[in-house]
């Protein structure tokens, strides 16, 4: 049932078990420094009914075990013989970072890379940029619809959102991403704005980015925690994506209902950094609607001692906030959402 294949940019590697069964496969990127190999697990489970692909990435920062435990949930759900189109699923993306819990792989050649910034990859490059021209290339291209699963930054929580990707047609995919947003029922929906930098974080090597060059629909959902298994969201996601494989037409089994209403759209996403460094006092929830000049939270002094008040740049609502009860100057402490 398992076995090693070598990456390429073949569909879904070449894994094409017959309609109605399914083959977990063990595709091999390279070898670690003591010649063991490096493996991602690629499930392909290939309905009795044709329809359309969808392929679900996880772990492709390895620290988001949220992703990892609802990827593995679909994979034992999902019955061949009840499905109708091909589902694709990689539960560990990148699985040198998995096995240092870590984002990136602390044993890069360059240290810790962060895989959703080197899209498209590279063949022959740095490990990472491998791992991720492969993933791109053997499946991203190749599927009628993306999911890629993440879990907020370690040392953070964020409202869990979907992010849509751009609000203009121009890849010709707008609908399908809409629709998978809607179906898998997350309380917010992000439209990047394209070009649009993430504070100091340069975007235009994301998975989503690229995509969109290569006209690929591709939706990305953020929810958990990182560094643990958030049972409930594995469990909400896991059931989400079966929702996605219901609007697209692959699933007809009966699903719990979303557990939110109509989303709330944003565009813009603000940065709010301390200046001071010291203890971090946060005094606002997730999703809480503030306005331009609100306190957000505190800096205190090593004796507790108030030294900064954090404030709210712009109105919104609170996307983000960081979890971590003491930073240094620069920190991004919360995240407005407008
Ligand atoms: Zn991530």
């Amino acid at each position: 049932m398992t076995s090693a294949l070598a990456p390429g940019s073949q569909r879904f590697f070449g894994i094409a078990p017959a309609p109605g069964s399914k083959q977990f496969e063990r595709v091999e990127i390279g070898q670690f420094a003591d010649a063991s190999p490096i493996t991602i697990p690629v499930a392909v489970i290939e309905g009795a009914n044709p329809g359309p692909s969808l392929y679900v990435q996880a772990g492709i920062h390895g620290d988001e075990f949220t992703g990892t435990d609802m990827a593995w949930r679909l994979i034992q759900s999902v019955d061949p013989a009840q499905l109708s189109g091909t589902l694709v699923v990689v539960p560990i993306g990148n699985t040198p970072s998995y096995l240092t819990r870590a984002r990136g792989f602390l044993l890069e050649e360059r240290y810790l890379q962060d895989a959703n910034r080197l899209y498209p990859g590279k063949a022959g490059g740095l490990l990472t940029e491998r791992i991720v021209a492969a993933l791109f290339n053997s499946m991203v291209m190749h599927a009628d619809l993306t999911v890629d699963i993440h879990c907020p930054l370690d040392g953070s929580s964020m409202v869990p959102f979907m992010h849509v990707g751009t609000s203009d047609d121009d890849d010709g995919w707008l609908d399908r991403r809409k629709l998978a947003a809607e179906a898998f029922g997350l309380p917010y929906h992000y439209y990047r704005i394209p070009g649009v930098a993430l504070g100091s974080s340069d975007m235009t090597r994301s998975l989503a980015h690229q995509a969109g060059i290569a006209k690929r629909a591709v939706v990305m959902a953020e929810l958990g925690t990182s560094r643990q298994i958030d049972r409930q969201a594995a469990i909400y996601g896991a059931e989400g994506l079966l929702r996605i494989m219901a609007a697209m037409g692959m699933w007809n089994a009966p699903l719990p209902a979303s557990q939110y209403g109509e989303p709330t759209p944003f565009s813009n996403i603000a940065l709010v950094y301390a200046n001071a460094g010291g203890g971090l006092r946060m005094n606002v929830e997730l999703g809480q609607v503030v306005c331009a000049g609100d306190s957000l939270g505190v800096i205190l002094d090593a004796f507790g001692a108030e030294t900064e008040v954090i404030v709210a740049p712009v109105d919104g609502f609170i996307m983000r906030v960081i979890t971590f009860g003491a930073v240094a100057t620069g920190a991004e402490v919360a995240w407005i959402g407008n």
